[in-house]
């Protein structure tokens, strides 16, 4: 892999920079779900391990370049202070000042860096400002390094940069799952729209063996092939698309699984009247809101043929009780799997995550990135200004 790690460089005396993301949830002045805030743990503890004064970069919210009270970063310290177990000190200005005064075994967390409004230009002289406050850079943010800001981008080309042990994890599981993977692999796309994952679908053809299809979008494809989807959601404009990704997967020997039997419900509604039909079917007035059993045993077949799983979007409109049967069904089985050390499983995106979550397999997958856009962007093919300017 084209970046250093910690164990690269030798931190030892030195004020080291690290991007991190604790965009955390927060209600009523408290942080309502740690989990980021834990995740960043490893990297700090490493760094005061070795010698290193960790100095912490993060953004909170959207507040486009202002000052904005209600998004300082302060609120974040009682929880980091539990989770790291070390003393962490607040610098919203004069951050000169508080980087030469940090002591030994103490962190320093600087304000909201989206206040400035260089973070989001890139400006190089926030860069530049940035850099001027350490000796090394870390970037430990998987989840911004699809955005080139100044903290995240900017900052890399300055200073000796590696990726800390959160962005070391992520981009190994990555690249297990899509960059170097063990065959056969098979991808699970679904989701709403086909209009929002073409890049993705187009991407994933060449690199795929299996490429299982689900979700509304799969229902663009069911149109496409000349069925009768009534009242579903789908993109009609989008038939040509369809096809012609079909017809790229053949040449690109990726066996596409479309669903074979639907759940179809009067509306999209809690415990609707519904039934299950042929993929090919569909009464007239209903609408297709869950894969069937016969689809899910397909997909849990190609599961047991895979090595490697990567997954992103749900089969169904999980949300709504029962529609959730072949996203949970079909994760489940991903799950066992992935515990008997038959599969590894990588699945990310906000929706996937949740859905996961629901199906009680979470904790059984391989790797779970909560990286959002940028998983989507890598999972799109896409260089990540973040991740290409630690490989420079
Ligand atoms: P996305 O954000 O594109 O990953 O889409 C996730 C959303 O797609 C979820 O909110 C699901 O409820 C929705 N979804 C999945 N399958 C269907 C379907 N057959 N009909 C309508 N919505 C669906």
């Amino acid at each position: 892999m084209g970046w250093k790690t910690l164990d690269d460089m030798d931190l030892s005396g030195k004020r080291v920079l690290v991007r991190v993301d604790i965009n955390v949830p927060v209600q009523n002045g408290k942080v309502t779900d740690t989990t980021r805030i834990d995740r960043i743990v490893e990297t700090v503890t490493d760094i005061l391990k070795a010698g290193g004064k960790p100095i912490l970069m993060a953004h909170f919210g959207r507040p486009k370049g202002k000052v904005v009270p209600e998004m300082s970063l302060e609120v974040t310290l009682p929880a980091l202070k539990a989770a790291l177990g070390v003393p962490v000190r607040f610098a919203d200005v004069g951050w000169d000042a508080a980087v030469a005064t940090m002591g030994e075994g103490e962190v320093l967390l600087l304000e909201n860096m989206r206040f400035h409004p260089g973070e989001e230009a890139n400006d190089p002289e926030f860069a530049k400002e940035l850099a001027s406050l350490g000796d090394i850079y870390v970037n430990d943010a998987f989840s911004a390094a699809h955005r080139a800001h100044a903290s995240t981008e900017g900052i890399a080309h300055l200073l000796p940069s590696c990726v800390g042990r959160n962005m070391q994890e992520e981009l190994e599981a990555l690249e297990g799952a899509l960059g170097d993977p063990i065959r056969p692999v098979c991808a699970v796309v679904g989701g709403a729209k086909v209009s929002t994952k073409i890049t993705l679908l187009s991407n994933l053809l060449d690199k795929v063996d299996h490429l299982v299809i689900g979700g509304g979008m799969a229902n663009t494809f069911l149109l496409a092939q000349g069925h009768e989807i009534a009242q579903s959601l789908a993109e009609a404009d989008l038939t040509d698309t369809a096809l012609e990704i079909m017809a790229k997967a053949k040449d690109c020997g990726c066996q596409i699984h479309l669903p074979i039997d639907v759940v179809v419900a009067e509306e999209f509604k809690a415990r609707a009247p519904h039934g299950i039909y042929a993929a090919n079917e569909c009464p007239s007035e209903g609408m297709i809101l869950d894969a069937g059993p016969k689809t899910v045993a397909n997909i849990c077949e190609v599961f047991k043929q895979s090595e490697t799983l990567i997954w992103n979007g749900p089969l169904g409109a999980f949300e709504i009780e029962p529609f959730g049967a072949a996203t949970f069904a079909a994760a489940r089985q991903a799950g066992a799997l992935t515990d008997k050390g038959e599969l590894i499983s990588v699945a990310g995106g906000g929706d996937t995550v949740s859905a996961l979550n629901m199906a009680q397999a979470i904790h059984q997958f391989t790797y779970i990135s909560t990286a959002g856009g940028a998983f989507l962007e890598w999972m799109e093919g896409k260089v990540l200004p973040g991740i290409a300017a630690l490989e420079s």
